[in-house]
């Protein structure tokens, strides 16, 4: 035999049936779970809602198996439209420059708050890679952890970065091998997120911080506020892009990507459980794209520009309840090993 046959193109899968499961609160363990918002998400018809435990996390349930949300990270458009749930209007790869040097700033804060200035970064959702690139542009020497194909194939290909392609717990790490690690805007897509903590605990060495940022607008006072005022929205004023990133329109919010919604409270226990010492913790409110990055604005607009911009110096004060958390945390420096990695 000479010849090759043609490759032959594969035919497209067919979609595959969404199978739900019913869990037990993921932050406490107890199953006394209360409606919060019914018909937040949806994979194709399966429509998916938000209910409430005593403890105060939120979270999806029933929510798609392991297998159903694997698939929802293959989407190739995830990076590329509207990313970051909307909040961004951008292609995420188009704004290498922008986010490497925004990120080589976020890397000199952690040096600063910490003290560590080298060593090995991890970064958990490594994304397109851009952090670590910044991270090793500092020095760091650096690794990531992502699930989304065309992102690890982005980071591999365009930065040269060692990325590992699977979950946190399969990554080939040594215990206590790393100075520093990073979940940004990851946590609340994770299915047991104390097990997650546990791991990046144990792959920190004694001394090492780690870095978790997530989002909390939804398990906050503003989220619960303006569903009971829905009626009273200024619609026109705030514009359906908002809207959207506000998530207020019933089953528009897309894929179920974040199926957890923590907030101070629930997060402060995770991650004392976990093994954590807590060294700071900082409030802020994610800037939408649409309102910061254009210099033509309405009248409205700018309105807006001007609440976000107060909202968000009164969360970094303290002063008001945050919509997205940024906790600081060590390893403490005499812990044990917990066994959880490895
Ligand atoms: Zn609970």
């Amino acid at each position: 035999m000479t010849q090759q046959p043609e490759p032959l193109a594969a035919p497209p899968a067919p979609p595959a049936p969404v199978r739900t499961e019913h869990v037990p609160c993921p932050a406490c363990g107890a199953d006394a779970p209360r409606p919060y918002r019914s018909d937040m998400y949806r994979i194709g018809e399966v429509r998916f809602g938000l209910v409430r435990c005593p403890c105060g996390m939120v979270y999806v349930d029933p929510r798609p198996d392991d297998e159903a949300l694997g698939q929802i990270y293959d989407d190739p458009s995830y990076y590329t439209d509207g990313y970051n749930l909307g909040v961004e209007t951008e292609n995420y790869f188009d704004r290498r420059e922008e986010l490497i040097a925004q990120y080589d700033r976020a890397v000199a804060e952690i040096e600063e708050e910490t003290g560590i200035r080298e060593g090995r970064f991890l970064e958990l959702g490594s994304a397109g890679g851009f952090f670590l690139a910044a991270a090793r542009g500092r020095g760091f020497e650096v690794a990531g952890i992502e699930l989304s194909p065309p992102a690890i194939e982005y980071s591999r290909r365009e930065l040269g970065l060692d990325v590992f392609a699977g979950y946190l717990e399969d990554a080939p790490y040594a215990p206590a091998s790393f100075d520093l690690a990073l979940a940004d805007n990851v946590l609340e897509h994770t299915l047991c997120p104390a097990r997650s903590l546990a791991h990046l605990r144990d792959l920190l060495r004694p001394g090492g911080h780690l870095v978790v940022i997530v989002p909390s607008y939804v398990n906050s006072f503003y989220f619960r506020a303006m569903l009971r005022l829905r009626a009273l929205l200024p619609r026109r004023l705030l514009g359906r892009h908002l809207l959207r990133i506000l998530k207020f329109d019933e089953g528009d919010a897309g894929y179920p990507y974040h199926i957890l919604e923590f907030d101070r409270a629930t997060l402060l226990r995770l991650v004392r459980e976990a093994g954590f010492e807590v060294v700071s913790v900082q409030g802020s409110v994610p800037l939408p794209a649409h309102l910061f990055k254009r210099d033509d604005l309405s009248a409205g607009e700018r309105f807006l520009r001007g609440v976000f911009r107060f909202l968000d110096a009164g969360m970094r004060r303290g002063l008001l309840p945050a919509a997205r958390l940024r906790f600081l945390l060590r390893r403490p420096a005499d812990s044990p090993p917990t066994g959880g990695a490895g």
